[in-house]
């Protein structure tokens, strides 16, 4: 088996993306050897995938989130700092204080011996699972599940009925895009809405003008094919026939993985997002949890890079004391 690391000072980041990235180049700069552990192919995460104009993060104005991440994965690569790509994590086990990690990298066995964890493994998009027991789920074609899977389809979707699920700011924004791009749109809730007050306000105002339909308080009941269209029954007996389906159903913590790992044993965890302290401690000394896994409220960029730099700092402190 290949040692990676028997330095001291060895901290080991599960994740490779902004959160990931940004506690590395922290570490680095506070004098420690930081190696990222990333599953993918390459680094970046979520951000890798999104080619819209990423409007929320101060000094780059007109870039994508997928240009961004790229950015940020050439300065860590600039600063030397060891990234572990295509990985399969197989034990991570604690002793001391201490933690040994056994990885597949490439085909090749090799350990880690780190002094400190983070986690900084993100979140994904609730998709198809939710309707698995859903009548006609399975027999239906045509439902988006990605929070920006309507854009490119905006022109051809103009004039035609659409369905919007969901009650948060992913399908308020997209339930806007749909009605500005001239689709009928109706948007169902199940509870009450969650989207932030000014993405709320503009679907309000289009719900005014009639171009987009909330049902407030309905789930779905069946899904049924009919031809080119989608048929849905709503729980309150209603039925709505629609072109396309456009399901947003928010986000799940990439944390199941934990369990498998004896290190991980009683990680306390809300909904399945690591729970931290302020330092982004978690219940487990010496394991940092950091970005989306740690976060089911602040999802963005500038919170995984600022939670990075807090998790380094942190660490610093506690391995100085
Ligand atoms: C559609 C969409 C649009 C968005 N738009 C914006 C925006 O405009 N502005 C903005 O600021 N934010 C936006 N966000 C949110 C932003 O992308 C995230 O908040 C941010 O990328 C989170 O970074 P992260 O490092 O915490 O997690 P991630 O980017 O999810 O990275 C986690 C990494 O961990 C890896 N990983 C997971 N499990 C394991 C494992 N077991 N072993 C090893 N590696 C593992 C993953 O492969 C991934 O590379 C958007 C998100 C989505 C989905």
């Amino acid at each position: 088996m290949d040692m990676l690391s028997d330095n001291p000072t060895t901290i080991g980041i599960i994740g490779g993306g902004v959160a990931g990235m940004s506690c590395a180049l922290w570490l680095r700069q506070l004098g420690y050897t930081p190696i990222i552990i990333e599953q993918q192919a390459e680094l970046g995460g979520q951000l890798r995938h999104l080619q819209r104009i990423n409007r929320w993060v101060l000094g780059h104005p007109n870039q994508t989130s997928a240009a961004l991440a790229q950015q940020y994965a050439a300065h860590i690569l600039q600063e030397n700092i060891t990234c572990l790509c295509n990985v399969e994590l197989r034990q991570i086990a604690c002793a001391d204080n201490d933690f040994n990690i056994s990885l597949n990298h490439q085909g090749q066995q090799k350990a880690i011996a780190a002094n400190a964890l983070v986690i900084a493994t993100g979140a994904r998009v609730v998709g198809a699972e939710m309707f698995t027991d859903t009548p006609g789920f399975s027999t239906t074609a045509g439902i988006g599940f990605y929070p920006t899977d309507h854009i490119d389809k905006l022109a051809a979707l103009a004039g035609k009925t659409v369905v919007v699920i969901g009650g948060g700011d992913n399908a308020h924004f997209t339930a806007k895009d749909l009605a500005l791009a001239g689709a009928k749109v109706h948007l169902l809730i199940r509870n009450q809405p969650k989207a932030r007050v000014t993405i709320r306000r503009d679907v309000l105002e289009l719900s005014k003008q009639g171009s987009i339909v909330e049902h407030l308080g309905v789930g779905i009941a069946a899904f049924q094919q009919i031809g080119d269209s989608i048929m849905i029954t709503l729980s309150s007996g209603e039925s709505l026939t629609a072109d396309y389906v456009f399901a947003r159903l928010g986000f799940a913590a990439n944390t199941d993985f934990l369990q498998a790992f004896t290190a991980f044993a009683g990680i306390n965890k809300t909904k399945g997002y690591i729970q931290t302290n302020n330092a982004c401690q978690t219940s487990i000394k010496r394991v940092y949890a950091i970005g989306d896994a740690a976060n089911a409220e602040h999802q963005s960029v500038v919170n995984a890079l600022a939670e990075g730099a807090r998790a380094a700092q942190a660490i610093s402190e506690e391995m100085a004391s």
